[in-house]
């Protein structure tokens, strides 16, 4: 069976990944524009009435953008935590089911997920640890200070990974940004730097880690070739699989757990 992920793109200006098992389709974030969205649904080939169901991991609008408009107009079923629901005024009954941390949310016999709780900000932000019935685990892990030892425990064990890389040190520090963004941004309840990234996953590696992927770049205090050189230097010996970066404009793969290599999408 196997668990699909594909980014529909990644960073400050929205998110949203399409996690997918035995035909449930479910979409983990909704911060673009919902044209955006249809748009690259559409280049992923995913009608968007195939999305069961929308998972929003916490209120910033790069992550909740269109998700309620989304859940209307597709028939997809709203899911989030108590404290998104209220932040975006979504009504408990109508518009919304509400999960509580890690309680596992069931979509289809197939694919369930584990919200986990992490530090960011004024928000109630949630880490999803996908698993199909075959026990293959996938990760979305974007939107936080620091790990916390629940969400390396979940982790450990992942046969992919998609974290993010936020932001190179140095880059932030002699950037532009005033002191106390800086400090907020580099803080507790911030945003995982390259070197985080790099350190968690050394942390959680195992020989069945088939791939990775970077993402939530910064687009003023980071870049590519940033992220993935210090990410390798932290894991490269010991990690035998495959790398990506999701950038801001995508989809440009998808990944299946039980294989290294992704699929490349090409627009038509
Ligand atoms: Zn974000
Ligand atoms: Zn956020």
């Amino acid at each position: 069976m196997g668990i699909g992920i594909t980014h529909l793109g990644s960073g400050s200006r929205g998110n949203a990944t399409i996690v997918s098992s035995g035909g449930c389709n479910v979409l983990v974030d909704c911060g673009f524009s919902l044209k955006q969205t249809e748009k690259r649904l559409d280049i992923a080939g995913f009608e968007p009435n195939s999305i069961d169901s929308i998972v929003v991991t916490h209120h910033h609008k790069d992550h909740s953008g269109s998700a309620l408009r989304a859940s209307k107009k597709w028939g997809s079923r709203l899911h989030c935590n108590l404290v998104t629901a209220s932040k975006m005024d979504w009504d408990l009954v109508e518009e919304c089911t509400t999960f509580g941390n890690l309680e596992r949310v069931q979509f289809s016999s197939e694919l369930s997920m584990l919200p986990v709780p992490v530090p960011h900000d004024d928000a109630d932000n949630v880490a999803l640890i996908a698993s199909d019935s075959n026990g293959d685990r996938a990760a979305i892990v974007t939107d936080l200070g620091e790990a916390p030892q629940d969400l390396i425990k979940h982790l450990s064990g992942c046969n992919h990974i998609s974290i993010e890389a936020n932001y190179d040190h140095h880059r932030l520090v002699g950037g532009p940004y005033p002191d106390s963004l800086k400090r907020r941004i580099s803080g507790r309840g911030g945003h995982l730097s390259n070197r985080q990234a790099g350190e968690i996953l050394l942390e959680v590696l195992h020989d069945d880690l088939e791939s990775i992927v970077l993402c939530h770049l910064s687009e003023k205090n980071n870049a590519p070739h940033l992220a993935e050189s210090e990410v390798l230097m932290a894991i490269g010996d010991q990690f035998a699989g495959n790398i990506s970066i999701s950038k801001q404009l995508g989809p440009e793969f998808s990944y299946w757990t039980g294989q290294t290599e992704p699929n490349s999408i090409v627009a038509a």
